[in-house]
């Protein structure tokens, strides 16, 4: 089996096929399971996935062991993941394009954790921000899964030789670390990881909080009324870009002392495809009413087709379960490879 990174590395490769000559850039993105599936989610990661994905050489993982950093339950797992997995078909990212699966299908990324956190400094998973904002001060007691989450990031990346990783603005720090890991890796034991390159769009990058412009959309925020769910029906959406915070003054420009107004006119460019100066010279002198009115109709309209098809996967959960078990396949064809090199070079097992 030839697995070949657009590095031109060749792990245990027979002698290289046409195709793995003309290689295509290999893509993983993780996601997790843990709850709502929001606007940020799908204008700063998905859509970008399924634009781009006849480009590239595409692995999506839904990361069920990167969900367990918070507390969760079986059940609500479980049916997370399935969900997830319908959101992401719905959103169009297609099978035979791409490798769709869940993490916990392949053992090999827990292993590999394993193994690179001997390679991580203690200090560099205490200083990731998104440990920081998550733990909120309660290092003490949060999970040590909470802490080790960018390890087994760097281990999803690392497995599969991924040259790009497309993710929003807040995953950036993690795949810094990761690319520092997989080079002290390298240094020690030889040649192995392929080094990611972060793929960040500016636009959609980070999507903000309806209820706070200064922290993030989350899927982890408590407070329903701060995301716009992918799965919000057309009352619901209108009733949160209603009460959603505005800046003082009325003006409909996006400016860096208005940034509730530049969130809310960035997700309308982002959806209408239009410029931002455009969709303000078409609000001037209307105030922030009529602005959030049609807001909320671009929304709801450019989710309805996402929703349609979501409704038909939810009918017949089987489409998913079919799709997932082939990804963790293909996947674990792939890491099985992978690890055998790594322990190998690490000197690990009876040799
Ligand atoms: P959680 O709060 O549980 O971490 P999340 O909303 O941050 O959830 P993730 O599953 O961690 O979602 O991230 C999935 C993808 O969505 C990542 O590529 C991440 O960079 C992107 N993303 C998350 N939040 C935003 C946002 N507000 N704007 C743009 N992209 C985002
Ligand atoms: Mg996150």
């Amino acid at each position: 089996m030839v697995t070949a990174g657009a590095t031109g590395d060749v792990a245990l490769a027979e002698k290289p096929t046409a195709s793995a000559r003309t290689t295509r850039q290999r893509v993983f993105s993780g996601i997790q399971p843990s709850g709502n599936f929001h606007l940020g989610n799908y204008l700063g990661a998905i859509r970008n996935w399924v634009r781009q994905q006849a480009d590239f050489d595409n692995i999506f993982c839904i990361v069920d062991l990167h969900a367990l950093s918070q507390p969760t339950t079986k059940e609500s797992l479980r049916a997370n993941v399935l969900n997830l997995a319908n959101v992401l078909i719905a959103s169009g990212l297609d099978p035979s394009q791409s490798i769709i699966f869940v993490q916990s299908d392949v053992y090999e990324h827990t292993e590999l954790c394993w193994l690179l956190s001997s390679v991580t400094q203690y200090g560099e998973l205490r200083r990731m921000t998104q440990f920081k904002d998550k733990a909120g001060g309660k290092d003490e007691q949060v999970s040590a899964a909470l802490l080790f989450y960018p390890v087994l990031q760097a281990a999803d990346i690392l497995l599969y030789d991924t040259n790009r990783v497309p993710v929003g603005e807040d995953q950036k720090q993690h795949i810094e670390l990761t690319r520092d890991v997989a080079a002290r890796f390298n240094a020690r034991y030889g040649e192995t990881f392929t080094l990611p390159q972060p793929d960040i769009k500016t636009a959609g990058a980070r999507v903000m909080s309806l209820e706070d412009p200064t922290r993030k959309m989350s899927k982890s925020d408590t407070n329903p009324n701060a995301s716009i769910a992918l799965t919000d029906d057309a009352d619901t959406i209108r009733r949160k870009i209603r009460r959603a915070v505005t800046d003082s003054g009325s003006e409909v420009i996006a400016a860096p002392d208005k940034p509730a107004l530049t969130n809310l006119l960035t997700i309308y460019g982002l959806l209408s495809e239009e410029p931002i100066s455009a969709i303000e010279a078409r609000y001037a002198g209307q105030g922030y009413g009529a602005f959030k009115s049609d807001l909320a109709e671009v929304v709801i309209s450019s989710l309805a087709p996402i929703q349609a098809r979501l409704a038909e996967l939810n009918d017949d959960p089987d489409v998913a379960r079919a799709i997932l078990r082939d990804g963790a396949d293909r996947a674990r064809t792939r890491a099985t490879v992978k690890m055998k090199e790594v322990r190998e070079r690490m000197g690990l097992g009876h040799g």
